[in-house]
């Protein structure tokens, strides 16, 4: 276990936390209309990073409107395709040239590690922006012949125009602070929208630093609005009846409250919600490769990823063996300040997802689950930050919490299958549908699998890869609406069909 004490961040970091953290509304860098502020802290020690203004009901109305007005008079709606292309692609390159600072802001501010965020968070995040650069040149509609049987003799010219929504509302949550807002960034601005957007008030700080490069890269004023506050200022934005449409990702719970606040002027909502994907290991797999995947299915970022491998089902001929091999892995993993060059798990993100995260062990504990995991009690000097051991369980019935409940921590329920069939039902048997692995060298069973999961994402031989041209999403309760690929587009434009008689 680390408990080394961390490097000290980049003087450039250290400046930035210690200098007052604004909202950006038009433009401009502005408190709250409260003046209100709340702390950010480190979840490694719980030490205060810095206070961000708390952003209100009155702080949306005002992004709103300056999201409005940057939508309707502003020089945004005029620029070619092209220049917004180019605009995207400038603020890719400005967050390349500061890819160290938003590593080391992440780290701080969720806790992950920094070699992760430095591997993962950023490139993916400059990569996504480049992509939709790519993209806004690149949307178009189409032409249609019509038959029109009650107008004889007619002609017509058909095509359809893809426009934007106009002003997109975006609340993204604590786990992957910049990629999240990236990934719903890009999208929206490729396509002509103008954005409010939210951030979680566990991790604003990489979204603050963001907000400093949209006028360096030469957007204009009122196309992205950034306003830091609870899930208040969240049901404001979801509410508001100027905002056309609303994305957001967290959980189900709350997603179920955003349709119901959306129903006021109807706005469009997308979803990108829970899950308990299943990791399904089959007697053929490589045993090596799958024991270190499922492992990193599940414990990558701390077990806070939507699509964690959070239910290990394994084929009952090698289910003690690989079982055995994912408990010593997870025993193994350095637990320590994301920091630390050593650290290969961080903290959780919050003292409350810590406890959370807790309550869930004990739960499974006092329902009679099993671990064969060491559970590892933590250091006296770890016991300032946020931190929860590795922990796999067995002996896991359907009924449970830890089985039927996303976690969202690195806690894993383990348990053996007898044949493809039933491997599929028990993967389906869950409310959610995010995302599930397979692991096999059969390609008919790992097609068989894939196409029998009701899953957005289904991963063979793999798990956790993400790439901006692939798109991700929910089935049921996971949500809906695609985030990434071409198919985001959706969220983001409306179709106009135009129909034009020929005389
Ligand atoms: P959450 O409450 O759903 O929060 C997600 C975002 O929604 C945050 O920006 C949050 O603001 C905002 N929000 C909260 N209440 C709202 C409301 N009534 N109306 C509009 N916006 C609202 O998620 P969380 O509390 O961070 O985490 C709880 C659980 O959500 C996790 O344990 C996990 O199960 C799930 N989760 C899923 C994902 C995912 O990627 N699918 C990510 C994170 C969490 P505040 O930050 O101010 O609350
Ligand atoms: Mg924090």
């Amino acid at each position: 276990m680390t408990t080394a004490t961390a490097p000290q961040p980049l003087s450039a970091i250290k400046d930035f936390l210690a200098s007052p953290q604004k909202l950006l509304i038009d433009g401009k860098r502005v408190d709250s209309a409260s003046g209100d502020t709340f702390e950010v802290l480190d979840p490694s020690n719980n030490t205060v990073l810095t206070r961000v203004p708390k952003g209100e009901k009155a702080d949306i109305d005002r992004a709103v409107k300056s999201a409005r007005n940057a939508f309707k008079n502003g020089p945004w709606r005029k620029l070619t395709v092209s220049e917004r292309g180019k605009l995207i692609w400038k603020l890719a390159d400005l967050i390349e040239q500061r890819s160290e600072e938003f590593a080391q802001l992440e780290t701080l501010d969720n806790g992950k590690p920094l070699t992760i965020a430095r591997a993962a968070d950023v490139p993916l995040t400059v990569d996504n922006f480049r992509y939709y650069a790519g993209m806004a040149t690149k949307i178009h509609g189409e032409t249609i012949d019509i038959s029109v049987p009650y107008a004889p003799g007619a002609e017509f010219l058909d095509f359809t125009l893809r426009e934007p929504m106009g002003v997109v509302g975006q609340i993204i949550p604590w786990n992957f602070p910049l990629l999240m807002a990236t990934w719903k960034l890009g999208v929206a601005l490729a396509t002509g929208n103008c954005v409010v957007l939210k951030p979680a008030e566990q991790t604003p700080l990489s979204v603050l630093y963001l907000a400093g490069l949209f006028a360096e890269a030469g957007f204009p004023d009122g196309v992205v609005n950034i306003v830091t506050g609870f899930g208040d200022a969240g049901e404001a934005l979801a509410r508001h009846e100027e905002v056309d449409k609303v994305a957001f990702t967290g959980s189900t719970e709350v997603g179920h409250e955003i349709i119901k606040y959306s129903a006021a002027n109807l706005k469009r909502v997308s979803l990108e919600l829970g899950g308990k994907s299943p990791s399904i290991v089959f007697a053929d797999a490589d045993l090596d490769v799958a024991a270190q995947g499922v492992a990193g299915a599940i414990f990558f970022n701390q077990g806070q990823c939507c699509c964690a491998g959070s239910r290990l089902l394994v084929h009952e001929s090698i289910y003690e063996d690989l079982i055995g091999r994912v408990s010593a892995l997870a025993d193994n993993i350095k637990i320590g300040p994301g920091m630390c060059p050593d650290t290969d798990m961080g903290p959780m993100v919050s003292r409350e997802q810590q406890e959370r995260v807790l309550t869930y062990i004990r739960s499974g504990e006092q329902q009679g689950a099993t671990t064969r995991t060491s559970g590892k009690p933590l250091s006296r000097e770890m016991e300032s930050g946020c931190y929860v051991a590795p922990t796999v369980f067995e002996n896991v019935k359907p009924d449970m919490k830890i089985v039927a409940e996303e976690i969202f921590g690195p806690v894993v329920v383990a348990a053996p299958f007898e044949d493809l069939d039933s491997v599929i039902a028990r993967g389906n048997d869950t409310i959610y549908g995010l995302a599930a692995s397979v692991w096999t060298q059969d390609i008919n069973k790992a097609h068989k699998v894939a196409k029998g999961l009701k899953a957005g994402t289904v991963w063979v031989n793999c798990h956790n890869i993400f790439d901006a041209a692939a798109p991700f999403g929910g089935y049921k309760q996971s949500g809906f609406g695609r985030e990434m690929g071409i198919h985001a587009l959706e969220n983001y434009t409306q179709v106009k069909n135009v129909i034009i008689q020929l005389h």
